[in-house]
Protein backbone atom coordinates (compact mmCIF):
# COMPACT_ATOMS: atom_id res chain seq x y z
CA UNK A 1 0.00 0.00 0.00
CA UNK A 2 1.38 3.35 -1.49
CA UNK A 3 1.06 6.07 1.93
CA UNK A 4 -2.03 8.88 1.54
CA UNK A 5 0.51 11.09 0.44
CA UNK A 6 2.41 10.89 -2.86
CA UNK A 7 5.52 13.39 -2.60
CA UNK A 8 7.23 15.50 0.49
CA UNK A 9 9.36 18.45 -1.53
CA UNK A 10 12.07 19.35 1.35
CA UNK A 11 13.53 23.14 -0.02
CA UNK A 12 10.88 25.87 -1.58
CA UNK A 13 13.70 27.34 -3.26
CA UNK A 14 13.50 27.44 -7.52
CA UNK A 15 13.87 23.57 -7.89
CA UNK A 16 11.00 22.32 -5.23
CA UNK A 17 8.91 25.30 -6.74
CA UNK A 18 9.08 23.88 -10.02
CA UNK A 19 8.98 20.13 -9.07
CA UNK A 20 5.83 20.74 -7.16
CA UNK A 21 4.71 22.86 -10.33
CA UNK A 22 5.20 19.49 -12.52
CA UNK A 23 3.48 17.31 -10.07
CA UNK A 24 0.50 19.45 -9.95
CA UNK A 25 0.89 19.76 -14.30
CA UNK A 26 0.51 15.64 -13.87
CA UNK A 27 -2.15 15.75 -11.26
CA UNK A 28 -0.52 14.97 -8.10
CA UNK A 29 -0.58 17.32 -5.30
CA UNK A 30 3.00 17.25 -3.73
CA UNK A 31 3.33 19.01 -0.07
CA UNK A 32 6.44 21.16 0.20
CA UNK A 33 7.94 22.96 3.11
CA UNK A 34 11.07 25.18 3.91
CA UNK A 35 12.98 25.91 6.99
CA UNK A 36 13.19 29.89 6.33
CA UNK A 37 10.46 31.84 7.87
CA UNK A 38 9.38 33.42 4.64
CA UNK A 39 10.43 33.71 0.90
CA UNK A 40 14.11 34.76 0.36
CA UNK A 41 14.43 38.20 -0.91
CA UNK A 42 17.82 37.66 -2.38
CA UNK A 43 18.28 38.47 -5.94
CA UNK A 44 20.89 35.66 -6.39
CA UNK A 45 20.50 34.29 -9.90
CA UNK A 46 19.88 36.39 -12.67
CA UNK A 47 19.91 34.53 -15.95
CA UNK A 48 16.88 32.69 -17.35
CA UNK A 49 18.07 30.64 -20.10
CA UNK A 50 16.08 29.75 -23.05
CA UNK A 51 15.41 26.29 -21.83
CA UNK A 52 14.35 27.37 -18.81
CA UNK A 53 11.45 29.40 -20.60
CA UNK A 54 10.59 26.44 -23.27
CA UNK A 55 10.06 24.57 -20.13
CA UNK A 56 8.14 27.26 -18.41
CA UNK A 57 6.13 27.69 -21.33
CA UNK A 58 4.71 24.73 -20.56
CA UNK A 59 3.36 26.05 -17.52
CA UNK A 60 2.09 29.37 -19.73
CA UNK A 61 4.32 31.15 -17.84
CA UNK A 62 7.32 32.39 -20.31
CA UNK A 63 5.35 35.78 -21.20
CA UNK A 64 5.28 36.73 -17.75
CA UNK A 65 8.81 36.29 -17.05
CA UNK A 66 9.83 38.16 -20.05
CA UNK A 67 7.57 40.94 -19.02
CA UNK A 68 8.83 41.11 -16.16
CA UNK A 69 12.46 40.43 -16.63
CA UNK A 70 15.24 42.55 -19.62
CA UNK A 71 16.68 40.89 -22.52
CA UNK A 72 19.92 41.15 -23.04
CA UNK A 73 20.74 42.99 -26.39
CA UNK A 74 24.93 42.34 -26.17
CA UNK A 75 27.82 42.03 -24.88
CA UNK A 76 30.74 44.58 -23.69
CA UNK A 77 34.71 43.83 -22.78
CA UNK A 78 35.73 47.27 -20.57
CA UNK A 79 39.74 48.16 -19.95
CA UNK A 80 40.42 50.62 -17.41
CA UNK A 81 36.60 52.22 -17.28
CA UNK A 82 36.53 52.16 -21.21
CA UNK A 83 34.85 49.52 -23.67
CA UNK A 84 37.29 47.88 -25.97
CA UNK A 85 35.06 45.77 -27.35
CA UNK A 86 31.11 44.92 -28.19
CA UNK A 87 29.16 42.00 -29.39
CA UNK A 88 25.63 41.37 -30.52
CA UNK A 89 24.10 38.88 -28.40
CA UNK A 90 20.13 39.84 -29.02
CA UNK A 91 18.27 37.20 -30.71
CA UNK A 92 21.76 35.43 -30.78
CA UNK A 93 19.59 32.10 -31.31
CA UNK A 94 17.50 32.74 -34.09
CA UNK A 95 15.61 30.09 -35.04
CA UNK A 96 16.49 27.64 -32.53
CA UNK A 97 14.22 28.45 -29.81
CA UNK A 98 11.06 30.86 -29.25
CA UNK A 99 13.28 32.30 -26.61
CA UNK A 100 16.09 33.21 -28.64
CA UNK A 101 17.45 35.64 -26.19
CA UNK A 102 19.27 36.12 -22.68
CA UNK A 103 16.73 36.92 -20.19
CA UNK A 104 17.94 38.86 -16.97
CA UNK A 105 15.34 38.34 -13.59
CA UNK A 106 16.43 38.05 -10.23
CA UNK A 107 15.70 34.80 -8.24
CA UNK A 108 13.48 36.53 -5.81
CA UNK A 109 11.04 37.55 -8.76
CA UNK A 110 11.75 33.56 -10.52
CA UNK A 111 10.45 31.84 -7.26
CA UNK A 112 7.43 34.95 -6.59
CA UNK A 113 6.38 34.03 -10.02
CA UNK A 114 6.61 29.94 -9.40
CA UNK A 115 4.49 30.49 -6.19
CA UNK A 116 1.88 32.44 -7.68
CA UNK A 117 1.78 29.27 -10.79
CA UNK A 118 1.99 26.69 -7.39
CA UNK A 119 -1.15 28.80 -5.56
CA UNK A 120 -3.57 28.44 -8.59
CA UNK A 121 -3.30 24.80 -7.99
CA UNK A 122 -4.10 25.41 -4.13
CA UNK A 123 -0.65 24.16 -2.89
CA UNK A 124 1.25 26.76 -0.46
CA UNK A 125 4.97 26.47 0.67
CA UNK A 126 4.77 25.75 4.55
CA UNK A 127 7.36 28.03 6.04
CA UNK A 128 9.27 27.28 9.44
CA UNK A 129 9.37 23.58 8.84
CA UNK A 130 12.56 22.13 8.39
CA UNK A 131 13.32 18.61 7.64
CA UNK A 132 15.68 17.03 10.13
CA UNK A 133 15.49 13.56 9.42
CA UNK A 134 14.38 10.90 7.58
CA UNK A 135 14.06 6.83 7.17
CA UNK A 136 12.87 4.91 4.16
CA UNK A 137 11.94 1.60 3.64
CA UNK A 138 10.38 -0.31 0.89
CA UNK A 139 6.87 0.98 0.42
CA UNK A 140 7.55 4.74 1.63
CA UNK A 141 10.00 7.53 3.59
CA UNK A 142 9.01 8.60 6.69
CA UNK A 143 10.42 12.17 7.08
CA UNK A 144 10.82 14.41 10.52
CA UNK A 145 10.19 18.06 10.64
CA UNK A 146 10.95 20.49 13.26
CA UNK A 147 11.19 24.00 13.78
CA UNK A 148 13.68 25.43 16.84
CA UNK A 149 11.53 25.17 19.96
CA UNK A 150 8.45 23.39 18.30
CA UNK A 151 7.39 19.48 18.32
CA UNK A 152 8.76 17.25 15.61
CA UNK A 153 6.06 16.41 13.71
CA UNK A 154 6.73 13.28 11.26
CA UNK A 155 5.38 12.48 7.38
CA UNK A 156 4.42 9.47 5.68
CA UNK A 157 5.38 9.50 2.24
CA UNK A 158 5.66 7.53 -1.26
CA UNK A 159 8.68 9.66 -2.13
CA UNK A 160 10.52 12.76 -1.27
CA UNK A 161 12.75 14.95 -3.06
CA UNK A 162 15.33 16.94 -1.29
CA UNK A 163 15.51 20.34 -3.39
CA UNK A 164 16.88 22.41 -0.09
CA UNK A 165 20.03 23.63 -1.64
CA UNK A 166 23.84 22.92 -1.30
CA UNK A 167 24.14 22.33 2.55
CA UNK A 168 21.28 19.81 1.91
CA UNK A 169 19.70 18.17 5.22
CA UNK A 170 17.99 15.20 2.14
CA UNK A 171 21.44 14.21 1.03
CA UNK A 172 23.42 14.17 4.70
CA UNK A 173 20.68 11.99 6.13
CA UNK A 174 20.96 9.32 2.73
CA UNK A 175 24.56 9.83 3.64
CA UNK A 176 25.74 10.78 -0.13
CA UNK A 177 29.06 12.15 -1.03
CA UNK A 178 29.58 15.24 -2.04
CA UNK A 179 33.28 15.38 -3.37
CA UNK A 180 34.45 18.65 -5.39
CA UNK A 181 36.64 21.24 -4.05
CA UNK A 182 36.20 24.96 -3.24
CA UNK A 183 37.92 27.79 -5.30
CA UNK A 184 40.75 30.15 -3.29
CA UNK A 185 38.86 33.25 -4.64
CA UNK A 186 36.29 35.03 -2.81
CA UNK A 187 33.86 37.11 -4.73
CA UNK A 188 31.55 39.60 -3.63
CA UNK A 189 27.81 40.43 -5.83
CA UNK A 190 26.27 43.76 -5.29
CA UNK A 191 23.14 45.02 -6.63
CA UNK A 192 23.29 48.52 -7.14
CA UNK A 193 22.24 52.05 -9.08
CA UNK A 194 25.37 52.74 -10.90
CA UNK A 195 26.19 56.25 -12.79
CA UNK A 196 28.83 56.67 -15.52
CA UNK A 197 28.37 53.14 -17.32
CA UNK A 198 27.92 53.74 -21.04
CA UNK A 199 23.80 54.21 -22.03
CA UNK A 200 24.17 51.45 -23.81
CA UNK A 201 24.47 49.37 -20.68
CA UNK A 202 21.73 50.08 -19.88
CA UNK A 203 19.32 51.62 -23.30
CA UNK A 204 21.12 48.81 -25.13
CA UNK A 205 21.19 46.31 -22.17
CA UNK A 206 24.35 45.28 -21.84
CA UNK A 207 26.04 42.76 -20.11
CA UNK A 208 29.87 44.27 -19.42
CA UNK A 209 32.69 42.13 -18.29
CA UNK A 210 35.65 44.59 -17.52
CA UNK A 211 39.08 42.98 -17.87
CA UNK A 212 42.09 43.73 -15.32
CA UNK A 213 45.44 41.69 -15.21
CA UNK A 214 44.96 40.70 -11.43
CA UNK A 215 40.90 40.60 -11.59
CA UNK A 216 37.68 41.22 -12.91
CA UNK A 217 34.19 43.01 -12.85
CA UNK A 218 31.23 42.30 -14.00
CA UNK A 219 27.87 44.34 -14.64
CA UNK A 220 24.49 42.81 -15.36
CA UNK A 221 21.82 45.38 -16.70
CA UNK A 222 18.77 44.17 -14.07
CA UNK A 223 15.10 45.43 -14.73
CA UNK A 224 14.15 49.10 -13.32
CA UNK A 225 17.57 50.71 -14.32
CA UNK A 226 20.21 48.51 -11.57
CA UNK A 227 23.14 46.99 -11.79
CA UNK A 228 24.63 43.60 -10.53
CA UNK A 229 27.68 43.89 -10.33
CA UNK A 230 29.95 40.67 -9.79
CA UNK A 231 33.82 40.67 -8.41
CA UNK A 232 36.89 39.59 -6.84
CA UNK A 233 37.22 40.48 -2.79
CA UNK A 234 40.49 42.36 -3.04
CA UNK A 235 43.02 40.37 -0.62
CA UNK A 236 43.40 41.31 3.06
CA UNK A 237 39.30 41.41 3.13
CA UNK A 238 37.62 40.02 6.05
CA UNK A 239 34.17 38.01 3.96
CA UNK A 240 32.50 38.06 7.35
CA UNK A 241 33.17 41.23 7.78
CA UNK A 242 33.70 42.61 4.51
CA UNK A 243 31.36 45.68 3.32
CA UNK A 244 30.44 47.08 0.19
CA UNK A 245 32.00 50.39 1.36
CA UNK A 246 35.32 48.47 1.45
CA UNK A 247 35.31 47.58 -1.93
CA UNK A 248 33.70 50.65 -3.41
CA UNK A 249 36.86 52.82 -3.66
CA UNK A 250 38.70 50.80 -5.76
CA UNK A 251 36.33 49.36 -8.54
CA UNK A 252 34.58 53.36 -8.45
CA UNK A 253 38.19 54.47 -9.83
CA UNK A 254 38.82 51.68 -11.53
CA UNK A 255 35.68 51.99 -13.45
CA UNK A 256 34.81 55.31 -13.80
CA UNK A 257 31.42 54.63 -12.23
CA UNK A 258 29.70 56.16 -9.34
CA UNK A 259 27.44 53.73 -7.56
CA UNK A 260 24.45 55.57 -6.23
CA UNK A 261 22.58 52.69 -4.12
CA UNK A 262 23.23 49.13 -2.73
CA UNK A 263 20.36 47.18 -2.05
CA UNK A 264 22.20 43.55 -1.58
CA UNK A 265 25.91 43.27 -0.84
CA UNK A 266 27.33 39.92 -0.06
CA UNK A 267 31.04 37.68 -0.50
CA UNK A 268 30.49 34.09 -1.53
CA UNK A 269 32.98 31.58 -2.25
CA UNK A 270 32.65 29.35 -5.42
CA UNK A 271 32.23 25.69 -5.13
CA UNK A 272 32.25 22.60 -7.96
CA UNK A 273 30.43 19.15 -6.91
CA UNK A 274 28.63 17.02 -7.68
CA UNK A 275 26.57 14.21 -5.21
CA UNK A 276 27.88 10.78 -5.62
CA UNK A 277 24.01 9.73 -6.30
CA UNK A 278 20.91 11.41 -7.31
CA UNK A 279 18.95 9.10 -6.10
CA UNK A 280 18.52 6.38 -3.02
CA UNK A 281 16.11 4.41 -3.18
CA UNK A 282 12.59 6.45 -2.84
CA UNK A 283 14.29 9.87 -1.85
CA UNK A 284 16.24 11.97 -4.69
CA UNK A 285 17.99 15.21 -4.83
CA UNK A 286 17.41 17.48 -6.94
CA UNK A 287 19.15 21.27 -7.94
CA UNK A 288 22.26 22.48 -5.88
CA UNK A 289 21.57 19.68 -3.04
CA UNK A 290 23.18 17.39 -5.99
CA UNK A 291 25.28 20.24 -8.05
CA UNK A 292 27.57 22.86 -7.51
CA UNK A 293 29.43 25.10 -9.57
CA UNK A 294 31.19 28.78 -10.44
CA UNK A 295 28.73 31.14 -11.51
CA UNK A 296 30.35 31.45 -15.00
CA UNK A 297 27.65 31.23 -17.84
CA UNK A 298 24.31 31.47 -15.20
CA UNK A 299 23.78 27.53 -15.20
CA UNK A 300 23.22 26.93 -11.42
CA UNK A 301 19.27 28.01 -10.88
CA UNK A 302 18.56 26.66 -14.53
CA UNK A 303 20.17 22.96 -14.16
CA UNK A 304 17.85 22.99 -10.74
CA UNK A 305 14.91 23.81 -12.68
CA UNK A 306 15.76 21.07 -15.87
CA UNK A 307 16.31 18.50 -12.78
CA UNK A 308 12.81 19.22 -11.92
CA UNK A 309 11.34 18.53 -15.11
CA UNK A 310 13.15 15.80 -15.83
CA UNK A 311 11.98 14.29 -12.28
CA UNK A 312 8.65 15.91 -12.49
CA UNK A 313 6.42 13.71 -15.11
CA UNK A 314 8.76 10.24 -13.77
CA UNK A 315 7.81 10.63 -10.42
CA UNK A 316 3.88 11.21 -11.31
CA UNK A 317 4.06 8.17 -13.47
CA UNK A 318 5.73 5.99 -10.72
CA UNK A 319 2.51 7.38 -8.50
CA UNK A 320 0.29 5.12 -11.27
CA UNK A 321 -0.80 1.37 -10.01
CA UNK A 322 0.60 -0.20 -13.73
CA UNK A 323 3.71 2.05 -14.19
CA UNK A 324 6.99 1.10 -14.66
CA UNK A 325 8.15 2.83 -11.35
CA UNK A 326 11.58 1.56 -11.15
CA UNK A 327 13.06 1.65 -14.50
CA UNK A 328 11.23 5.27 -15.24
CA UNK A 329 12.77 6.68 -11.71
CA UNK A 330 15.77 4.98 -12.67
CA UNK A 331 16.11 7.00 -15.47
CA UNK A 332 16.24 10.14 -13.24
CA UNK A 333 19.98 9.61 -12.24
CA UNK A 334 21.09 8.25 -15.81
CA UNK A 335 19.85 11.57 -17.45
CA UNK A 336 20.60 14.08 -15.08
CA UNK A 337 24.23 12.89 -13.20
CA UNK A 338 26.64 12.81 -16.65
CA UNK A 339 25.42 16.29 -17.49
CA UNK A 340 25.66 17.83 -13.69
CA UNK A 341 29.24 16.29 -14.11
CA UNK A 342 30.00 17.81 -17.52
CA UNK A 343 28.31 20.95 -16.73
CA UNK A 344 30.89 21.19 -13.41
CA UNK A 345 33.70 20.28 -15.65
CA UNK A 346 33.11 22.91 -18.12
CA UNK A 347 32.59 26.02 -15.93
CA UNK A 348 35.52 24.87 -14.02
CA UNK A 349 37.28 25.22 -16.98
CA UNK A 350 35.47 28.79 -18.15
CA UNK A 351 36.03 29.85 -14.20
CA UNK A 352 39.72 28.82 -13.77
CA UNK A 353 40.78 30.86 -17.17
CA UNK A 354 38.51 34.12 -16.43
CA UNK A 355 40.25 34.28 -13.18
CA UNK A 356 44.03 32.99 -13.05
CA UNK A 357 46.52 35.05 -12.24
CA UNK A 358 49.21 34.19 -14.53
CA UNK A 359 50.49 36.18 -17.12
CA UNK A 360 49.39 34.27 -19.92
CA UNK A 361 46.10 34.10 -18.96
CA UNK A 362 45.95 38.05 -17.91
CA UNK A 363 47.56 38.38 -21.35
CA UNK A 364 44.30 36.32 -23.05
CA UNK A 365 41.46 38.02 -20.86
CA UNK A 366 42.82 41.76 -21.69
CA UNK A 367 44.61 41.61 -25.16
CA UNK A 368 43.42 38.46 -26.97
CA UNK A 369 39.75 37.79 -25.99
CA UNK A 370 38.66 42.02 -26.71
CA UNK A 371 39.93 41.17 -30.28
CA UNK A 372 39.27 37.76 -31.20
CA UNK A 373 35.77 37.30 -29.32
CA UNK A 374 33.77 39.94 -31.03
CA UNK A 375 35.40 38.46 -34.63
CA UNK A 376 34.22 34.84 -33.17
CA UNK A 377 30.63 36.11 -32.78
CA UNK A 378 30.54 37.11 -36.35
CA UNK A 379 30.57 33.59 -37.61
CA UNK A 380 27.19 32.24 -37.49
CA UNK A 381 28.44 28.49 -36.40
CA UNK A 382 30.01 30.11 -33.48
CA UNK A 383 26.91 32.09 -32.45
CA UNK A 384 24.89 29.06 -32.50
CA UNK A 385 27.33 27.24 -30.96
CA UNK A 386 27.66 29.66 -27.75
CA UNK A 387 23.73 29.69 -27.63
CA UNK A 388 23.18 26.28 -27.69
CA UNK A 389 25.52 25.27 -25.20
CA UNK A 390 24.68 28.18 -22.66
CA UNK A 391 20.61 28.32 -23.06
CA UNK A 392 20.74 24.81 -22.63
CA UNK A 393 18.72 23.58 -25.67
CA UNK A 394 21.59 21.04 -26.70
CA UNK A 395 21.27 18.84 -23.81
CA UNK A 396 20.07 15.69 -24.97
CA UNK A 397 19.95 12.10 -23.61
CA UNK A 398 21.31 9.53 -26.20
CA UNK A 399 22.59 7.00 -23.44
CA UNK A 400 19.29 6.82 -21.46
CA UNK A 401 17.76 3.36 -21.55
CA UNK A 402 14.26 5.47 -22.60
CA UNK A 403 16.22 7.14 -25.39
CA UNK A 404 15.38 4.63 -28.57
CA UNK A 405 15.66 4.57 -32.43
CA UNK A 406 17.22 7.19 -34.95
CA UNK A 407 17.12 8.75 -38.21
CA UNK A 408 20.01 10.56 -40.58
CA UNK A 409 18.59 13.42 -38.41
CA UNK A 410 17.14 12.89 -35.63
CA UNK A 411 17.89 10.54 -32.33
CA UNK A 412 16.11 9.19 -29.21
CA UNK A 413 17.18 11.80 -26.37
CA UNK A 414 17.72 14.80 -27.79
CA UNK A 415 15.05 17.71 -26.97
CA UNK A 416 12.05 18.25 -29.76
CA UNK A 417 13.76 20.65 -32.19
CA UNK A 418 12.08 23.62 -32.23
CA UNK A 419 10.01 25.02 -35.31
CA UNK A 420 7.12 27.72 -35.19
CA UNK A 421 4.07 26.17 -34.00
CA UNK A 422 5.72 23.00 -32.79
CA UNK A 423 5.88 23.79 -28.99
CA UNK A 424 2.15 24.79 -28.30
CA UNK A 425 1.27 21.41 -29.16
CA UNK A 426 3.24 20.15 -26.44
CA UNK A 427 1.31 22.32 -23.83
CA UNK A 428 -1.16 19.68 -22.25
CA UNK A 429 0.57 17.56 -20.31
CA UNK A 430 1.51 13.82 -21.13
CA UNK A 431 3.28 11.65 -23.95
CA UNK A 432 2.44 13.06 -27.55
CA UNK A 433 3.04 11.13 -30.81
CA UNK A 434 4.29 13.62 -33.47
CA UNK A 435 4.52 12.82 -37.13
CA UNK A 436 6.03 14.87 -39.84
CA UNK A 437 3.68 15.51 -42.27
CA UNK A 438 0.12 14.57 -42.46
CA UNK A 439 -1.28 11.82 -40.03
CA UNK A 440 -1.29 8.52 -41.51
CA UNK A 441 -4.85 6.83 -40.27
CA UNK A 442 -2.73 3.57 -39.23
CA UNK A 443 -0.70 6.18 -36.82
CA UNK A 444 -3.89 7.95 -35.85
CA UNK A 445 -5.85 5.00 -34.73
CA UNK A 446 -2.67 3.53 -32.82
CA UNK A 447 -2.16 6.91 -30.93
CA UNK A 448 -5.92 6.64 -30.47
CA UNK A 449 -5.84 3.47 -28.58
CA UNK A 450 -3.10 4.77 -26.46
CA UNK A 451 -4.94 8.09 -25.81
CA UNK A 452 -2.03 9.69 -26.63
CA UNK A 453 -2.45 13.29 -28.94
CA UNK A 454 -1.01 13.17 -32.05
CA UNK A 455 0.16 15.93 -33.78
CA UNK A 456 0.63 16.56 -37.70
CA UNK A 457 4.09 18.70 -37.89
CA UNK A 458 6.24 20.54 -40.40
CA UNK A 459 9.33 19.38 -40.98
CA UNK A 460 12.40 21.33 -39.50
CA UNK A 461 15.10 19.31 -41.14
CA UNK A 462 13.44 15.71 -40.94
CA UNK A 463 12.23 13.27 -43.74
CA UNK A 464 8.67 13.01 -44.09
CA UNK A 465 7.22 10.30 -42.28
CA UNK A 466 9.24 10.53 -39.51
CA UNK A 467 7.64 10.04 -36.07
CA UNK A 468 8.44 10.28 -32.62
CA UNK A 469 7.09 9.82 -29.01
CA UNK A 470 7.61 12.91 -27.56
CA UNK A 471 8.34 12.46 -23.78
CA UNK A 472 5.73 15.06 -20.88
CA UNK A 473 9.49 17.07 -20.85
CA UNK A 474 9.98 17.36 -24.48
CA UNK A 475 12.96 15.26 -25.19
CA UNK A 476 12.35 12.44 -27.76
CA UNK A 477 11.64 9.00 -26.48
CA UNK A 478 11.32 6.78 -29.63
CA UNK A 479 12.36 7.87 -32.92
CA UNK A 480 11.57 6.33 -36.08
CA UNK A 481 11.80 7.27 -39.80
CA UNK A 482 8.22 4.99 -40.43
CA UNK A 483 5.72 4.00 -38.14
CA UNK A 484 6.11 0.26 -37.30
CA UNK A 485 3.23 -0.33 -34.76
CA UNK A 486 4.90 -3.09 -33.23
CA UNK A 487 7.87 -1.14 -32.71
CA UNK A 488 6.10 1.72 -31.39
CA UNK A 489 3.53 -0.64 -29.10
CA UNK A 490 6.73 -2.55 -27.83
CA UNK A 491 7.97 1.12 -26.28
CA UNK A 492 4.97 2.38 -25.00
CA UNK A 493 4.24 -0.68 -23.08
CA UNK A 494 7.69 -0.40 -21.77
CA UNK A 495 7.19 3.29 -20.82
CA UNK A 496 3.98 4.20 -20.66
CA UNK A 497 2.88 1.23 -18.61
CA UNK A 498 -0.65 1.28 -19.17
C1 LIG B 1 25.51 35.55 -6.39
C2 LIG B 1 24.88 34.39 -7.10
C3 LIG B 1 24.58 34.51 -8.44
C4 LIG B 1 24.00 33.45 -9.12
N1 LIG B 1 23.69 33.61 -10.44
C5 LIG B 1 23.06 32.60 -11.12
C6 LIG B 1 22.57 32.79 -12.46
O1 LIG B 1 22.69 33.87 -13.04
N2 LIG B 1 21.94 31.76 -13.08
C7 LIG B 1 21.75 30.55 -12.44
O2 LIG B 1 21.18 29.62 -13.06
N3 LIG B 1 22.18 30.34 -11.15
C8 LIG B 1 22.81 31.34 -10.47
N4 LIG B 1 23.17 31.17 -9.16
C9 LIG B 1 22.92 29.89 -8.50
C10 LIG B 1 21.47 29.78 -7.99
O3 LIG B 1 21.18 30.81 -7.08
C11 LIG B 1 21.26 28.42 -7.35
O4 LIG B 1 21.71 27.42 -8.25
C12 LIG B 1 19.78 28.17 -7.02
O5 LIG B 1 19.34 28.97 -5.95
C13 LIG B 1 19.55 26.70 -6.65
O6 LIG B 1 18.18 26.51 -6.38
P1 LIG B 1 17.72 25.34 -5.42
O7 LIG B 1 16.23 25.46 -5.37
O8 LIG B 1 18.31 24.07 -5.89
O9 LIG B 1 18.37 25.65 -4.00
P2 LIG B 1 18.19 26.93 -3.08
O10 LIG B 1 17.84 28.13 -3.85
O11 LIG B 1 19.39 26.97 -2.20
O12 LIG B 1 16.91 26.57 -2.20
C14 LIG B 1 16.96 25.61 -1.18
C15 LIG B 1 15.77 25.83 -0.24
O13 LIG B 1 15.78 24.76 0.72
C16 LIG B 1 15.52 25.29 2.00
N5 LIG B 1 16.10 24.37 2.99
C17 LIG B 1 17.41 24.21 3.32
N6 LIG B 1 17.54 23.27 4.26
C18 LIG B 1 16.29 22.82 4.53
C19 LIG B 1 15.77 21.83 5.43
N7 LIG B 1 16.56 21.10 6.24
N8 LIG B 1 14.43 21.63 5.47
C20 LIG B 1 13.59 22.35 4.65
N9 LIG B 1 14.04 23.29 3.80
C21 LIG B 1 15.37 23.51 3.74
C22 LIG B 1 16.16 26.67 1.99
O14 LIG B 1 15.57 27.51 2.97
C23 LIG B 1 15.88 27.13 0.55
O15 LIG B 1 14.66 27.85 0.46
C24 LIG B 1 23.74 32.23 -8.44
C25 LIG B 1 24.04 32.11 -7.08
C26 LIG B 1 24.60 33.18 -6.41
C27 LIG B 1 24.89 33.05 -4.94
Amino acid sequence: MLPDLPVLIVGAGPSGLMLALELCRHGRTPRLVDARPGPSPLSRAVVVHARTLELLDRHGLADAFVERGQLVRGGAMRRNGQVVATVPLGRIGEGLSPFPFLLILSQDQTEGLLREALASYGVAVEWNRPLVGLVQDATGVTATLQAEGAEATQVRVAYLAGCDGASSAVRKALQIGFPGGTYEQMFYVADTMAEGLPPDAHNGRQLQISLAPRTFSAFFPMPGGRTRIIGLLPDGLDPETATFADVQPALEAAERIRVQEVSWFSTYRVHHRVADHFRQGRAFLVGDAGHIHSPAGGQGMNTGLGDAVNLGWKLAAALRPAAPAEALLATYEAERLPFARQLVATTDRAFTGATRASSWASFVRTQLAPRLLPLALRLPLFRRHLFRTLSQIAIAYPHSPLSQGRTATTAGGQRLPWAAGRYELLHPPGWHLVHVGPVPPAVAAWAGRWSLPVSAVAAAGEAPGTVCLVRPDGYLGLVAAEFAETYFAAYARQWLGH
